[in-house]
């Protein structure tokens, strides 16, 4: 027997694991979430995991109200779970202290919305630009204005909408704000996109574009996203796909 304990010590099976699965970017353990209403608990995620890999292109989905934003809301730091943990490159990240975890969110995550959130006053240069007003000082900002502005160029241009830099939301298709959103979630480096039904208010070919276009991000700078759709076909674009039923990660084959 102590030559068979001895042999394990020295092969280690996690050694090989070690190889075939890198330690996760993102992961959530465990996680449960309830949403109060009234005087009622609307239990939510009832004991989601979930681990996503540096580079990764993850689709989550699942039917209406099947607890999909909820659990992208907790993987960014929109909210935290009430059981459960979320981290970051293997450190527990829900439980630091909220300015802690606003500095973390606008440094590694971007958002993208299913309604795009873009300010109608703005311009789509300055729209792109807003985060990095935001996060600096009038001061800070002005200082390397040209250096973000610049950055603000390339992103519009990544994105194809070069020609419309002056234009304003109302003046843009669907397509073009959701791309101008895109832009704007890229502008300050994030690692982590997180794309709420980006698709879910455009017609399917406005939509593949949308699609095309975070694919080609995700293979040209590595930029890992994950991606919450109810669309099978939106869905297959990514590298792999979990599903979720009631609160619960399923097998795909799942009907329901
Ligand atoms: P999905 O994105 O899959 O459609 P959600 O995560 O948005 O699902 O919502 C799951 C359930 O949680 C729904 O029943 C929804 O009504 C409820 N819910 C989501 N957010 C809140 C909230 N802030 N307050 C109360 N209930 C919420
Ligand atoms: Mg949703």
């Amino acid at each position: 027997m102590p030559t068979v304990t001895s042999k394990l010590t020295i092969q280690p099976a996690s050694a090989r694991e070690t190889i075939a699965m890198p330690e996760p970017q993102i992961a959530a353990f465990s996680v449960e979430k309830a949403y109060r209403k009234g005087e009622h608990l609307v239990p939510v995620l009832h004991g989601v995991d979930i681990s996503i890999r540096k580079g990764e292109f993850l689709s989550i989905v699942g039917q209406s109200g099947s607890g999909k934003s909820t659990l992208l809301h907790l993987l960014g730091l929109l909210d935290s779970p009430d059981v459960g943990e979320v981290q970051l490159e293997g450190q527990r990240i829900d439980d630091l202290p909220a300015r802690t975890r606003d500095e973390l969110r606008n440094r590694v995550f971007g958002f993208v919305f299913q309604f795009y959130h873009l300010l109608p006053e703005l311009s789509l240069m300055e729209n792109v630009l807003s985060p990095l007003m935001i996060r600096h000082s009038i001061w800070g900002y002005w200082k390397r204005r040209k250096e973000y502005q610049e950055r603000a160029r390339e992103m519009i241009d990544r994105v194809g909408l070069s020609h419309r830099l002056t234009h304003r939301p109302s003046e843009l298709s669907g397509g073009e704000m959701q791309r101008a959103a895109i832009a704007r979630s890229l502008v300050a480096h994030p690692e982590i996109l997180l794309a709420d039904e980006p698709t879910g208010n455009l017609d399917a070919r406005t939509g593949r574009e949308i699609i095309d276009l975070l694919a080609k991000l995700n293979e040209q700078e590595r930029l890992t996203i994950v991606m919450v759709t109810h669309d099978q076909a939106i869905a297959a674009e990514a590298h792999r796909t979990v599903k979720l039923c009631e609160g619960r990660i399923v097998p795909l084959s799942d009907a329901a």
